[in-house]
């Protein structure tokens, strides 16, 4: 017998969701960076082992909306409340509880799914810490479960595993075992070299850049060809390149969208230096995540107020008609 269902993760901007699921899944799947909104689109991330199957929707951030982009994703992160069966709320290990904390316990008084709070960062406080968290946030809502947990150095998250597979039906695994995401490579692609550009342009630029992958295309090395011919005995041993697939190279032309003349200059740098970094950071992770080589192409274009405007968003792939909204 096997336990599967939905578990939609939510929680504020940096509180460690993706760090968790990179935890649970052992992949650089989800994205993780010190700044908040890097996930921008609903991750799925997929948990297999004996007990069953996990699903876990990375949602972005709840936060207030301060423009188009904004709302959108705070519909998105309401969306996953519904429709799951069981509600993750991964929080910081502080007592000063915001408008926005209070906002999401009301929201989720409404839900008849099982609320799990996972107090994550625990590496960071004394234990008495967490003790009073805890205190704080039963006043908030009536907890199914509290679970305190260190998502960066794996704390209790086999415990939270354990007790998410106790609540969960009985039910088929959905997705092929060796499934860790549904997102397509693209996006994954998309997302890396975002995450580097923000990482590596500091504060200089808010967040208003996106990465559009214009063209993905896998090759054979040259001089590489014939060894897909051989047979699995007689295939001669590979010079050990640290490439899973040492003869495939994955071209990629991708393009970084800026909002002004002026962040365009500052993301290509000096002579282009800018650009270089987050290019050849961004290929390390991307040849991590592909298991062979990649030959990385890097472009910078201006879109203005791409942020408010609904076609702009249909072409970054914020598809707003993904997004039901029960209007009441
Ligand atoms: P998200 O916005 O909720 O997806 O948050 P991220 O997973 O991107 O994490 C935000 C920051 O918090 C990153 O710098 C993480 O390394 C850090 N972080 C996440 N979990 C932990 C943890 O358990 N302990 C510590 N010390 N840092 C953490
Ligand atoms: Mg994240």
């Amino acid at each position: 017998m096997t336990r599967s269902g939905f578990v939609s993760l939510i929680g504020k901007p940096n509180a460690g969701k993706s760090t968790l699921m990179n935890y649970i899944v052992g992949m650089k799947i989800a994205i993780t960076s010190a700044k908040p909104q890097t996930t921008r689109n609903r991750i799925e991330t997929v948990y297999t082992d004996e007990n069953g199957q996990i699903i876990f929707l990375d949602t972005p951030g709840i936060h207030k909306a301060k423009n188009r982009l904004g709302q959108y994703m705070d519909k998105v992160a309401f969306q996953a409340s519904k429709d799951v069966d069981i509600v993750v709320w991964l929080v910081e290990p502080t007592t000063r509880i915001s408008q926005n904390e209070e906002m999401i316990a009301e929201n989720l008084k409404n839900t008849d799914k099982p609320v799990f709070l996972v107090i994550n960062k625990i590496d960071t406080v004394k234990p008495a810490v967490i003790l009073e968290v805890i205190e704080t946030y039963k006043k908030l809502l009536d907890f199914s479960e509290i679970i305190p947990v260190s998502a960066l150095k794996g704390t209790n998250v086999d415990d939270l595993k354990e007790t998410i597979f106790k609540y969960l039906p009985e039910g088929p695994l959905y997705f092929d075992p060796d499934t860790v995401t549904d997102q397509p490579e693209r996006q994954i692609v998309a997302e890396l070299i975002r995450e580097k550009a923000l990482f590596d342009l500091d504060d200089e630029i808010p967040h208003g850049i996106a990465v559009v992958v214009e063209k993905m295309h896998e090759r054979k090395r040259r001089g590489q060809e014939d060894q897909s011919s051989y047979s699995k005995e007689e295939k001669p041993e590979k010079p050990d390149t640290g490439y899973l697939d040492d003869s495939t190279v994955v071209d990629i032309n991708a393009v970084i969208v800026c909002e002004r003349e002026s962040h365009k200059g500052i993301i290509i740098g000096k002579h282009g230096s800018m650009l270089k970094k987050i290019g050849s950071e961004a290929r390390k992770d991307i040849e991590d995540l592909l298991g062979c080589r990649v030959n990385l192409k890097l472009w910078v274009k201006v879109r203005d107020k791409w942020r408010d405007s609904d076609i702009m968003m249909k072409n970054f792939g914020y598809d707003m008609k993904e997004v039901r909204i029960d209007e009441k």
